[in-house]
């Protein structure tokens, strides 16, 4: 895409808090790409090492979720591509490594990655977020982000309140230029708002995200919904010996968001965690509304809740015992 004034005029940010500098900063990123879109390509960072990396990574072929809404990640890893009137907004950027599947992903979609003008995110792990930087090294686009989760894609690791900070090797690429948005707040690119809702509990800046879409004049609420697991580094408690659980309560407000948001079609950042292979089978056999399930927050939540009550039980006897931690395996 050819960018000039005019695209910066085209770019209407109705963020109520779209000042101008903020304004500004598109134009000046928009002339940045224009400057070197000719030669742009994009540049991948070191990838990822992990012992489901490989198998999340595997290729998947894009494909049109309903209405403007395409999936161009991995396999295993979301990555979603909303088209607007105005430029393109991406969600996720799964590993490292997947960054030029997404990037090829896009382009195979007949798209133009350099036209990817705004980038967030679910939550600030590396296999969410590894492969934001190159991504927007390549298409100069704005990174707007909770206020937790921005910290964390500063400073390449997740946020030291995260339960899984403790982690190994959870780094990921820095992402140097992102912007702070408010809960609630929509994001509006042309004819496409976005609105974040804040659902901390697997991490402290994890965002959901809803939009609406429409085909012809049926328009549907889509969710990407967060991840929702109560899982943790080793020693990491959600819970207090005294029973006074801010994080608890924290995670709860979260699992009621996702519950009652209007919800036709749920995505999130594992494709498992919304059965996108099952659906796909189904969708190929011939059921074309196979995506569209007006219980699929609600049952997301639910199973959110169960594990997290889980959870919960399994402190409360540690506290009950007097042990200070536990091991957990790690669940993205
Ligand atoms: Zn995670």
């Amino acid at each position: 895409m050819v960018y000039d004034k005019s695209d910066c005029h085209a770019t209407s940010w109705s963020h109520p808090r779209c000042t101008l500098s903020l304004y500004l900063t598109v134009c000046v990123l928009s002339a940045a790409t224009a400057a070197t879109h000719a030669e742009t390509r994009l540049i991948p960072d070191a990838p990822s090492r992990c012992e489901a990396c490989a198998e999340w990574n595997k290729p998947q072929t894009p494909f049109r979720i309903f209405g403007n809404t395409y999936y161009v990640g991995t396999a295993q890893l979301s990555a979603i591509l909303i088209r607007t009137k105005d430029g393109l907004i991406l969600i996720d950027g799964a590993l490292p490594q997947s960054a030029p599947l997404i990037d090829a992903n896009i382009r195979a979609l007949g798209f133009d990655t350099a036209e990817v003008k705004l980038i967030v995110t679910s939550h600030t792990h590396f296999d969410h977020v590894g492969g934001v930087a190159a991504l927007q090294r390549a298409t100069g686009a704005m990174v707007a982000a909770s206020p937790s989760s921005a910290q964390a894609l500063r400073e390449g690791r997740p946020a030291q309140d995260d339960p899984q900070f403790a982690s190994p090797d959870n780094r990921f690429p820095r992402v140097v230029d992102v912007t702070v948005i408010a809960d609630g707040e929509a994001l509006t690119m042309g004819d496409v708002a976005i609105t974040p809702h804040f659902t901390p509990g697997h991490t402290p800046g994890g965002t959901t995200w809803t939009w609406r879409s429409c085909e012809q004049q049926r328009c549907l609420n889509i969710v990407y919904a967060d991840s929702l697991n109560a899982v943790s580094a080793e020693g990491f408690l959600f819970t207090t010996r005294s029973g006074r659980s801010p994080l608890v309560d924290a995670f709860r407000r979260s699992i009621h968001t996702i519950e009652t948001l209007p919800c036709d079609i749920l995505l999130s950042p594992h494709s498992g965690f919304f059965g996108m292979a099952d659906k796909l089978r189904r969708r190929a056999e011939g059921q074309s509304d196979a995506f569209v399930d007006a219980t699929a927050c609600r049952r997301y939540a639910a199973a959110a809740s169960a594990r997290l009550d889980q959870r919960i039980a399994r402190e409360r006897e540690m506290h009950k015992r007097g042990e200070a931690g536990e091991t957990t395996r790690t669940r993205p």
